[in-house]
């Protein structure tokens, strides 16, 4: 990538950039067009023409800034529709390496508790440091557990600093141990505090406009950790404020257990005597989703977070995504916790999906076109953004570049598109969120990462220590 600042550039933000020449740009647009010789103009944050480059030289005047792609793909930038952010301090903990899903979170529970303000501001750094330069330029983060004085602001704080568009999801967890729940009492909150909250954050921090950078959803961490009322008044607190409501669902074969001897439902049946489904509702994991839970989500327009690398690592099964694509459920990608995955990159989770579709379904369950749409409009439907997840005209101007000159592209150059999906995941070379680069020649422009690093480490090695 050579960068070509034009005149004028240095005494003002760069508010227009044209980017051209990159080998292949996929705009993901309603014709899915891939155009050769690519080029994208940016005014403002949002896309202005995308096109042949020698259609857009016109722009090459006024831009700010020009940037040569040549040896490059442009994709729409990643969206990650779920992720536990905290969990970057809990990777590949020995205790939690080799367990399903119910002992994997009781192992860690206890060591979570131990997590204060500056561990959440930091890990979520962290988290969107390897999101970002890795392509991902929005992501959701579900952060149910809130110990000594953690608020979900020390995570908007992290993700104002880096430059991630960030959709902050409230969780909460209120039936703990002797109530029936799974977590212990210390890790829960009471139920009047939660919605206070949630509404306070509402208030302070959601943007319900196009091209927001900031918006905030309900969550509850799951059916086995809060209550059926609490379910049901975020339900309707989500929905006098026009939010998203996220949790869990119908995770593994135990979650299905738990929901039909305690409320003697399918978890898609609970979801629905509850209210949560909708197009205004996304549930992660849906391993376990039954086929009339599917024509559900389908009738319902609810939509799914599909995280196959943390299914594979719990061991919870293979999600039915090929039937639920053919019924018309919203399909995205999640990279899911960092104590469950435990890498962070979108591309090696499109990856994942198509591998294990076939797994599960047979060679032409999942292409790598459909894998990548899932990673992009997949998951920007789901988030319920319609401003996102494609490169056209009037979209928010979100886009990354990864340099095909690198060995693990090397002889994969007939098809660059599939080539991004099958062969090993890449590092952005470029990243641009809003019409902002974030990432330039493969490093992050908006933080100094190192230092950040380093006090992740410690606090991660504290988290341990303790016990
Ligand atoms: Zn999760």
């Amino acid at each position: 990538m050579t960068g070509q600042m034009m005149s004028g550039a240095a005494r003002r933000p760069t508010r227009s950039l044209l980017v051209r020449n990159a080998d292949v740009l996929v705009t993901m647009d309603d014709a899915r067009r891939e155009i050769a010789h690519g080029a994208l103009y940016v005014e403002d944050g949002r896309i202005v023409a995308v096109g042949a480059s020698a259609d857009l030289a016109e722009h090459a005047d006024a831009a700010d800034e020009v940037l040569d792609l040549a040896g490059h793909i442009v994709i729409p930038g990643l969206v990650n529709t779920h992720h536990h952010m905290f969990q970057s301090l809990t990777r590949a903990l020995p205790a939690a390496q080799d367990a399903e899903l119910f002992s994997w979170l009781s192992s860690l529970y206890p060591v979570w508790a131990r997590l204060t303000p500056p561990m959440i501001e930091t890990s979520t750094l962290v988290a969107m440091a390897e999101l970002m330069l890795s392509g991902c330029t929005t992501s959701s983060d579900h952060l149910y557990i809130y110990p000594n004085g953690c608020r979900l602001d020390d995570s908007i704080a992290a993700a104002q600093r880096i430059g991630m568009r960030f959709h902050a999801s409230r969780g909460s967890m209120s039936v703990g141990r002797s109530a029936g729940g799974l977590p212990p009492d210390e890790v829960v909150e009471s139920e009047d505090a939660i919605l206070a909250d949630t509404r306070r954050l509402i208030e302070t921090y959601h943007d319900d406009g196009r091209y927001a950078m900031l918006r905030v959803a309900v969550a509850p961490c799951s059916p086995f950790s809060v209550s059926r009322p609490l379910m049901r008044e975020s339900a309707a607190l989500a929905r006098s404020y026009g939010v998203s409501l996220h949790t869990h669902l119908a995770e593994n074969v135990h979650d299905v257990a738990y929901s039909r001897e305690k409320f003697s439902m399918t978890p898609a049946e609970y979801a629905e005597d509850l209210g949560w489904v909708g197009h205004d509702v996304w549930h992660a994991h849906c391993v376990q989703l039954d086929d009339a839970g599917i024509a559900l989500f389908a009738r319902t327009g609810t939509g799914v977070a599909h995280c196959p690398c943390s299914n594979m690592r719990l061991a919870s099964g293979i999600a039915p995504v090929r039937r639920m694509r053919d019924a018309g459920v919203p399909v995205g990608l999640g990279v899911d916790g960092s104590a469950s995955n435990d890498g962070a990159q979108m591309l090696g989770e499109a990856r994942q999906a198509l591998l294990l579709q076939r797994v599960g379904y047979g060679p032409s369950a999942l292409t790598a076109r459909d894998a990548l749409e899932m990673a992009t409009r997949g998951g920007a439907r789901v988030l319920g953004r319609d401003d996102l997840g494609a490169l056209a005209p009037g979209m928010a101007a979100d886009f990354v570049a990864f340099d095909l000159r690198t060995p693990q592209f090397a002889g994969a150059l007939q098809d660059p598109v599939a080539a991004l999906v099958f062969c090993a995941p890449a590092q952005a070379a470029l990243s641009v969120i809003d019409g902002r680069v974030v990432v330039r020649e493969g490093r992050l422009t908006t933080l100094e990462i190192e230092p950040v690093l380093e006090r992740h480490n410690r606090y991660a090695r504290a988290l341990v220590l303790a016990d």
